[in-house]
Parts: C-alpha cells; structure tokens; sequence
C-alpha cells in the first residue's frame, strides 16, 4: 500500500485535485473531512462526538480519526494507492499514520504540501459547494459547474458546508497554521516534502501531483 499525505490549508485545493486524480486512475481518495461528515450523517458515535469540533472549525480529537483510518487500512487492497486527504493534521497523527502504515504494510511515499496564500483561501472557501456524493468541489463564480447546484460528474445536488461560513473559516485556518503547518517541516526532514502552487489553476495541480505520484 502506497499513502500520499496532501498537505495545505483549507481551500488550497486538497480535495480538488484529489477528486481530479482518483477519477483518472486508480487511486483512492480518502478524506477524513468527508468520512467525518458521512459519520454525522448517519448519527454513528464518531459522528456525534465530532459534530460538535466540525461546527466549531477545531479538530475532532485524534483518536477518533486513528480508529477511522486504522479501519480503513486493514480493509484495503494491498497493492492500493491511498491519498489522505486531511489526514494527518498534527504531530500525533503524524506520528500515529507512520504506526498504522507500519502495522499494516503500507509506506508513506510522500508529503505534498498545496500553497496558496490566505486571501485566496478566504475567497474560494466563501464560495465553495461540494458534492456530497462523489466530492467534486466546485466555486460560485471561479468554478461553477455546468448546470447551477449539480455535480457535473454525479448528478447530485451541491451543498455548502456547515463549516464554509466566515466566523468558521478563520477558525480554521488559524487551527491549521498552529497544528497542521508544522508538518510541513517534519517532512521535509523526512525527505518526503513535494511542493505545488495551489494558486495555479485546478487541472494544472492535479496534473502536477498526477505526475508526482507516477513517479
Ligand atoms: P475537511 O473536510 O478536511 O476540511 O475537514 C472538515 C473538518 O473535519 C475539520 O475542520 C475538522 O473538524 C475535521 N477533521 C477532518 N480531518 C481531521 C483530522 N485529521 N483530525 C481532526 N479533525 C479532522
């Protein structure tokens, strides 16, 4: 098993371009954000002890997403290609994903960090809809898709999220440049860190880290 880590603030692109990337090959794209948010869907315990993080713009606490991940590894293929989208988000997960891959076979192959700068990730997060069926993200004004509300690639109605209002982006974003941009060095000591401009546009990302992941 290969696991991808994407890095990078909420809006850098994370699930954009890993939708992009699993729908042209055979790559799973697992979000924690997305199996956290189908958990309170269907009122599971894991759901109903994150709801209450989730709508606050905090971290749901860590084990609740080592147990998540752990069940999800053991259960796929071993010659799979996994992306993390939202997964690790602090040291501990860090330290507990290198844990899970050692017990279940699998290797962290690298760390790719989507840069963007603040008041880009403040725009596309205030006009963003996702399918909450196949995870498409699209944008009001920057990326709508063809037909208003409705996933191109699925059909499903869109949805904004809970946590896209602005009292909660900010919240969010300053969870991730106190916990989460820290592992950006970690693994870059690792000698895992990959880099990409998530300003670019969001095919030419996911073509860049398409061919990362090739090789
Ligand atoms: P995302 O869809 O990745 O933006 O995640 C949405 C929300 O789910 C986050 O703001 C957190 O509350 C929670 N979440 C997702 N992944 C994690 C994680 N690895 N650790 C803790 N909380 C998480």
């Amino acid at each position: 098993m290969q696991i991808y880590v994407f890095l990078g603030a909420p809006g850098a692109g994370k699930g954009t371009a890993a939708a992009r990337i699993a729908n042209d090959a055979d790559i799973h794209h697992v979000s924690t954000g997305a199996m956290l948010r189908d958990a309170v869907k269907n009122g599971t315990p894991a759901g109903l002890s994150a709801k209450k993080y989730m709508d606050k713009g905090t971290l749901v606490p860590d084990q609740v997403l080592v147990d998540m991940l752990g069940e999800l590894l053991s259960t796929s293929k071993k010659d799979a290609t996994i992306i993390l989208d939202g997964f690790p988000r602090n040291e501990n997960q860090a330290l507990q994903l290198d844990e899970l891959a050692a017990k279940h076979g699998a290797t962290v192959k690298a760390a790719i960090d989507i840069e963007a700068p603040n008041e880009l990730l403040i725009s596309r997060l205030g006009g963003r809809q996702v399918c909450p069926s196949c995870g498409m993200g699209y944008h009001v004004t920057n990326m709508p898709p063809k037909r208003e509300g409705v996933c191109d690639k699925c059909g499903t109605a869109l949805i904004t999220r809970n946590d896209d209002k602005p009292e909660t982006i900010k919240k969010r974003l300053e969870v991730y440049a106190e916990q989460t941009a820290p592992l950006i060095g970690l693994y870059k000591k690792a000698g895992k860190l990959r880099t990409v401009n998530g300003a670019d546009e969001a095919d030419k990302v996911a073509k860049k880290i398409a061919a990362i992941i090739k090789g």
